[in-house]
C-alpha cells in the first residue's frame, strides 16, 4: 500500500497542501494496515506533514520528489536511524544473551549470530541454558554443529550453565559468548527471574530481545516486559520473509526504544544480517534491496562458476549442463522468493505470487537424466530419448518437452538480446 502510494505522488508534478493532506491520509492507513503501533503512525505523519509545509519553497526537487524523500527519510528514523554497531569487549569474551518470547526465534538467531560473527573471524562458544524443554538444548547442539561453532551446555541449572559457559570460553580462549535462554509463553513472573539471575551471572556485554516480525501489537507490547526487566541492548527482528509488510519492523523502535541490531529473514542459517534501517526503509517504497541481495550473492555465489556461465552465453555455447550449474548456484540464495522481494519494481502480484520451490528440483532431475551429450545439444532428443528421460527422472515426456522448449526460448531470448554470438544455426533451435 505505502508502495502505492508513492508510486501516485511520484507521477504528480506540483502538490498542493490538499495533495500533502491526501498523501498523508493514505500514508496513515497504509501503516495502520500494516499493524504499525498507532503512536508510530501519529508521530510520523506528523513529522511528514511539518517537513513538508516547511520544504514546500525548495525549488531543486519537485513536491512530489520532496515528499517521497521525506517519507524515506522519517521511515529511516523511525527504524533507528543509523544501524546497530556491535563492539568487542576489551578482555573478551563478549557476552551476548537472548532473551524473549516463545518461539519468537531466539535458538536459531543465536546459531545464526554464531554463524555471522564467525565468518567475521570471531570464535564463538554457543551456551544452551533453556533448560525448560529438554529438546530446546538438543536444537542449539545440532545447529551449532551446522554453524561449525561450539557448543557448551550440562544439566544443572539454567544459572550454573550460563556461569559455567562463560568460565569455558575463557578457558578454550573464545571470545564471543551467546547464551540461548528459556522461552516464555507470556510475561511469567519465574522465568522472567531466572533470566535477571542469568543477567546477573554472567554480566553480559549485550542482551538482545527477539522479536518475531509476524507478531501483533499485543506481542510487542508484552516483549516490552523484558525491556523492564533486563538491560536491554537492541533487538533482533526475526521472519522478515513470512507475511510481514514491515509493521512490526517500524513499531519495534517506538516501543522498546531500542535499535533492531540484526535481522533474520528465512529459516537457513544463512538468513541472517546486520539490520540496516535505510535498506529496510528502501525496501519498504518499493524500492528494493539490491544491496543485500548484492551481498547474498556474493556470499553464496562461486565467482567462476557464474563467469564461467556468462562467457557461455556470449560466446553462444550456453547448454543445459550450464544451466543447470547456474540454478544450483541460485537455489543456493535461499529461497526464491525471498530474493524476489529484494528486485526493485518487482509488482506485488509477482512478490505475492505462490513460487514452487520444488520446480527446480524437478527441473534439476530431468537434466541430471540427460547424457552429457543431450545436455550439450539437446537437438539430439527424440522421443524415445525424451521417454527414457522422463523415466529415468520420475517425470513425464511432457514435462521433458516443457524444459526443453522454455531452454529454447530462453537461447532465442538472449540472442536477441545480441547475447550468444553468431546468429542461430538451424541446429541450435531444432528439436
Ligand atoms: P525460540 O523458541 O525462541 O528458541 O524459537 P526457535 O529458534 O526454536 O524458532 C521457532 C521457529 O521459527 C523454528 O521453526 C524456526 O525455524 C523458525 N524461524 C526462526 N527464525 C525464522 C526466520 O527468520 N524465518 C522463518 N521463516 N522461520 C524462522
Ligand atoms: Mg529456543
Amino acid at each position: 500500500r505505502l508502495e502505492g502510494v508513492v508510486t501516485k505522488m511520484r507521477r504528480k508534478g506540483r502538490l498542493s497542501v490538499v495533495d500533502i493532506e491526501a498523501a498523508l491520509k493514505e500514508i496513515r492507513l497504509a501503516l495502520l494496515e500494516a499493524d504499525v503501533n498507532l503512536e508510530v503512525v501519529r508521530k510520523f505523519t506528523s513529522r511528514i506533514r511539518e517537513a513538508a509545509v516547511s520544504e514546500a519553497t525548495s525549488r531543486a526537487l519537485t513536491p512530489a520528489q520532496q515528499i517521497v524523500k521525506l517519507v524515506n527519510e522519517e521511515l529511516k528514523a523511525t527504524l533507528g536511524g543509523d544501524a546497530f554497531r556491535l563492539t568487542f569487549a576489551s578482555s573478551p569474551p563478549t557476552v551476548i544473551m537472548l532473551v524473549g518470547l516463545q518461539g519468537s526465534g531466539k535458538t536459531t538467531a543465536a546459531a545464526k549470530l554464531a554463524l555471522h560473527l564467525r565468518r567475521q573471524g570471531r570464535h564463538p562458544l554457543l551456551v544452551g541454558a533453556d533448560l525448560a524443554r529438554p529438546a530446546a538444548v538438543e536444537q542449539l547442539r545440532i545447529l551449532s554443529e551446522s554453524a561449525k561453532v561450539d557448543f557448551f551446555s550440562e544439566t544443572t541449572s539454567p544459572i550454573e550453565v550460563a556461569r559455567a559457559g562463560l568460565n569455558r570460553a575463557k578457558s578454550l580462549g573464545r571470545d564471543i559468548l551467546i547464551v540461548d535462554t528459556a522461552g516464555r509463553l507470556a510475561v511469567d513472573a519465574d522465568l522472567m527471574a531466572e533470566m535477571v539471575a542469568i543477567e546477573d551471572a554472567v554480566s553480559p556485554d549485550y542482551v538482545f530481545l527477539v522479536i518475531d516480525a509476524m507478531t501483533g501489537q499485543d506481542a510487542l507490547n508484552t516483549a516490552n516486559a523484558f525491556a523492564e526487566a533486563v538491560n536491554l541492548s537492541g533487538t533482533i527482528l526475526t521472519k522478515l520473509d513470512g507475511d510481514a509488510r514491515g509493521g512490526a519492523a517500524l513499531s519495534v523502535v517506538e516501543v522498546t526504544g531500542k535499535k533492531i541490531a540484526f535481522s533474520s529473514i528465512g529459516e537457513k542459517l544463512e538468513d541472517f544480517d546486520s539490520f540496516y534501517p535505510d535498506r529496510m526503509a528502501n525496501r519498504i517504497l518499493g524500492m528494493g534491496d539490491v544491496l543485500t541481495l548484492i551481498e547474498k550473492a556474493e556470499r553464496n555465489l562461486d565467482k567462476d562458476v557464474a563467469e564461467r556461465g556468462a562467457k557461455k552465453i556470449q560466446a553462444g555455447k550456453f547448454d543445459l549442463e550450464d544451466f543447470m550449474e547456474q540454478m544450483q548456484q541460485v537455489k543456493k540464495m535461499g529461497p526464491l522468493k525471498g530474493i524476489i522481494s529484494m528486485l526493485p519494481g518487482i509488482p506485488k502480484e509477482i512478490k505475492d505470487a505462490d513460487i514452487d520451490e520444488g520446480e527446480l528440483t524437478k527441473i534439476e532431475a530431468i537434466i541430471s537424466s540427460m547424457t552429457r551429450q543431450e545436455r550439450r545439444d539437446p537437438g539430439l532428443i527424440d522421443a524415445s530419448r525424451r521417454n527414457r528421460i522422463a523415466k529415468g527422472s520420475g517425470s513425464t515426456p511432457t514435462a521433458v518437452s516443457n524444459l526443453l522448449k522454455q531452454f529454447r526460448d530462453m537461447q532465442k531470448m538472449m540472442r536477441q538480446m545480441g547475447l550468444g554470438g553468431p546468429s542461430p544455426t538451424k541446429k541450435n533451435i531444432a528439436s
